[in-house]
């Protein structure tokens, strides 16, 4: 074989050879055998074979150059038979001096193959998925070289693109092949937003276009790659020096910037740049063969890395965009799919086109979920090996009632969907008709349903939900939506602009709470080891009191005179509760000597989610005027488990005797003092969680908007004494979970949930 065939013929023109033969007229099984003949030559091979995998996981021979051609469509390996079944297995090159001596060899006698002992075969790949292998044999018993197996693989990469992108339509033989996932699958994961949604799969990670897979100025792409190698390296360090505020732990980045600087990885990608691939295609290829290569790793250690590597590889291929991918213009009725999401990456998606959500990973209290839910948008998590499943435009249902999901649904389902989906609304129907009736429990309780909200979109919803008020408004949002630091102007409208939807109904701001997985890209900080615990909500307003009191300004003036409520993130001390609005009464009184109208009146309140406060209530609960409990970030502290950590963020249940017994703790020592105390953690909006909270004594419930009809039709069923009796005496269990238990009490109960 003459070495490096590709960069010896000019780098393109076999590539190019060999998409024109795909591409031409003429029936597809011509058009093949032209492809095998063009490779067979171009690289001095007296064999050159494609193989393709059908669904029943048989390896069948579709083309040959050089082996019997009466053996084409006829010699099929099982699964597990052969060397192509092996190639498949491993999802790497076959490299074999003398084939038949492999203890896999097998021998069949229609082709023809005795004369041939050296043997090169690569996987056919397809987002790391094996969808065929392509083999060239010679007589003599030699090795191939490094450059040789480089070549087949990029040439593997573009037939395998091609024959995927349907450029082999009218071939019956393919119908039973594999080449992309298309048989409908059903996956369970967690519900992290409900809802119901159908429509066709955005990859968030997304492949590179066929038509973008080869270059014509070799020279020229690989200057790009190493432009954009570089800036990608540039990133991982300025990360790692801590000059941007990432969501990305230290470990993590450290194994960006060993991956970022292997000589192995970078390697890969400049050679595969140079047989002809365009910078994007090159990616591709290398992601595509270390998933193949990686993904059957049983240590979760290597399977960590392999997302290291796919996460860096996403990187790399938006740095070579110059975009972020939420700018991408999606199609109507988008499911997004992504392995992982920040929040502020889902908020730069089009809102009115996206439908749901699907994550590989992923955690219930993570703040992307609370963005999900904020938004409306049905999402399903932990999804395993999701993006193996599954391709662009593929239609998907999204059940976050059952916390599942299906991959190109059979008609029978999507008819069951629409069923259910026309019953949803008719249930929302039902409880939009509820929305003016006061939520009061069987025996006469009146427990106040409020909102959370962080954005201008939410505010249509104050009206549809019936919600009495916006019991926490995540002011942070704003930020993480905007390309740069909004202004005291934008900070002024938007609030004035929420007051003014409220219309007389209660609304609470919280200040900035950013830090932990809420970043801003334009801010600069000190790097983490744990974000969680670090240099957050009010510990950075207190430190950095400009943008404190710049919000608080902006708050004063939108407030024009008019009732305003503040509420400040995180508080762990009396004494940073008591520094805090010390800020407050400093802008009034400054607003006051301009000749502006000062709030009236003027409610300063706190979060509690420092468990450390619960011990404190007694001297806290005097200088606050109101105290909202944010069960999110309070289960994440109690139980020590970071709540954007799917291996740890439901190991723990709210509804146990520890989590229980510390909320009743601070409601009641709110009755005591007469403080007002709502709970705006997500626990709110579950009717279950949300019963127990009303067992407890909560009178004041602020959630996601769609958890207002669900929650107040659980309040209208349940009587509150006997919920409070039973739940009570659970209170006292020695186990570690109540969950079973509260829900059998609500069921005998009668309460609807
Ligand atoms: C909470 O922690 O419960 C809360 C409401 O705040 P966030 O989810 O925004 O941290
Ligand atoms: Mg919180």
């Amino acid at each position: 074989m003459a070495d490096r065939v590709l960069a010896v013929r000019g780098p393109r023109s076999l590539l190019r050879q060999i998409r024109e033969a795909m591409a031409g007229g003429g029936p597809a099984q011509a058009r093949l055998d032209m492809v095998v003949r063009t490779i067979a030559q171009s690289m001095v091979a007296e064999v050159c074979s494609i193989y393709l995998l059908r669904a029943s996981g048989d390896m069948e021979l579709f083309a040959t150059e050089g082996l019997s051609p009466d053996a084409v469509h006829v010699t099929r390996m099982k699964s597990g038979e052969g060397l192509v079944s092996e190639i498949v297995r491993l999802g790497r090159p076959l490299n074999l001096t003398d084939a038949p001596l492999h203890p896999k060899f097998s021998y069949r006698p229609e082709t023809g193959e005795d004369p041939f002992h050296a043997f090169l075969g690569v996987p056919l790949l397809r987002g790391g998925r094996p969808i065929g292998a392509l083999v060239v044999q010679n007589r003599t018993a030699r090795v191939y070289g490094d450059d040789e197996v480089e070549d087949l693989q990029t040439i593997s990469m573009v037939l395998a693109e091609m024959v995927a992108s349907g450029e082999l339509v009218g071939l019956t033989e393919l119908q039973d092949v594999e080449l992309a996932p298309h048989r409908p699958e059903r996956l369970k994961g967690q519900r992290f937003a409900e809802g119901l949604a159908f429509g066709v799969a955005v990859l968030h990670e997304a492949p590179a276009a066929p038509e973008k897979l080869l270059t014509d100025d070799a020279a020229a792409e690989e200057i790009r790659l190493q432009i954009s190698l570089e800036a990608l390296r540039r990133q991982i360090d300025e990360m790692l020096d801590g000059h941007s505020l990432v969501g990305v732990p230290r470990d993590v980045l450290e194994t960006y910037r060993m991956f970022a600087a292997d000589r192995g990885w970078n390697r890969g990608l400049e050679e595969a740049v140079r047989s002809g691939l365009t910078a994007e295609a090159a990616v591709e290829r290398v992601r595509s063969e270390q998933r193949a290569r990686l993904s059957q790793a049983r240590d979760p250690y290597i399977r960590e890395r392999l997302h290291d590597l796919e996460d860096l590889a996403d990187r790399l291929l938006r740095v070579l965009a110059g975009e972020t991918p939420g700018k991408r213009i999606l199609p109507e009725n988008a499911i997004l799919i992504a392995r992982n999401l920040g929040p502020a990456e889902l908020l730069e998606y089009d809102r009115t086109k996206l439908r749901g959500l699907l994550l590989e990973e992923g955690s219930q209290a993570s703040h992307a979920s609370i963005v999900a839910r904020a938004l409306g948008i049905p999402c399903v998590g932990r999804l395993a090996r999701l993006r193996d499943r599954i391709s662009e435009g593929d239609p998907v249902i999204v059940d976050g009632e059952q916390a599942e999901a299906f991959l190109r649904p059979r008609a029978d389902m999507i008819e069951s969907f629409r069923a259910r989906a026309d019953l949803r609304a008719q249930r929302y129907a039902e409880f939009a008709k509820l929305k003016d009736t006061p939520a009061i429990t069987r025996d006469g309780d009146k427990i106040k349903l409020l909102m959370n909200a962080g954005l201008a979109v939410d505010l249509d919803n104050l009206p549809q939900t019936g919600a009495e008020g916006i019991g926490l408004f995540r002011t942070e949002f704003q930020f993480m939506v905007a390309e740069q630091m909004p202004r005291l102007s934008a900070q002024t409208e938007l609030y004035a602009k929420v007051l003014e939807a409220a219309d007389g109904k209660s609304v609470v701001f919280r200040t900035l709470d950013l830090g932990g997985d809420k970043v801003l890209p334009y801010i600069q900080a000190d790097r983490e080891d744990n974000p969680a615990l670090g240099w957050r909500a009010i510990r950075m307003g207190l430190d950095r009191p400009a943008l404190l009191r710049l919000q608080l300004r902006a708050l004063i003036a939108a407030a024009a005179g008019r009732e305003l409520r503040v509420m400040f993130p995180l508080v762990a001390t009396v004494e940073e509760f008591r520094r805090a609005r010390a800020f407050v009464d400093d802008e009034v009184a400054w607003a006051r000597r301009r000749g502006r109208p000062a709030p009236d009146p003027l409610r300063v309140g706190a979060m509690i989610e420092a468990p450390s406060l619960i011990w404190h209530l007694d001297a806290l609960l005097p200088m606050t005027d109101f105290v909202s409990v944010g069960t999110n970030d309070l289960m994440q502290y109690l139980f020590a488990a970071d709540r954007d950590n799917p291996r740890v963020s439901d190991r723990y249940d709210p509804l146990s005797p520890p989590a229980l017994r510390a909320l009743k703790a601070i409601g009641d020592a709110c009755k005591e003092s007469g403080t007002p105390v709502s709970v705006c953690g997500e626990l709110a909006g579950r009717p279950l969680e949300a019963f127990a909270l009303i067992a407890l004594g909560f009178e004041r419930l602020s959630m996601p908007p769609a958890g207002i009809g669900p929650v107040k039709r659980m309040i209208l069923s349940t009587d509150r004494e006997a919920a409070s009796k039973g739940v009570a005496g659970l209170l006292k269990s020695g186990g570690g979970s109540v969950r079973n238990e509260i829900e059998t009490l609500a069921r005998k109960l009668n309460v609807a949930l």
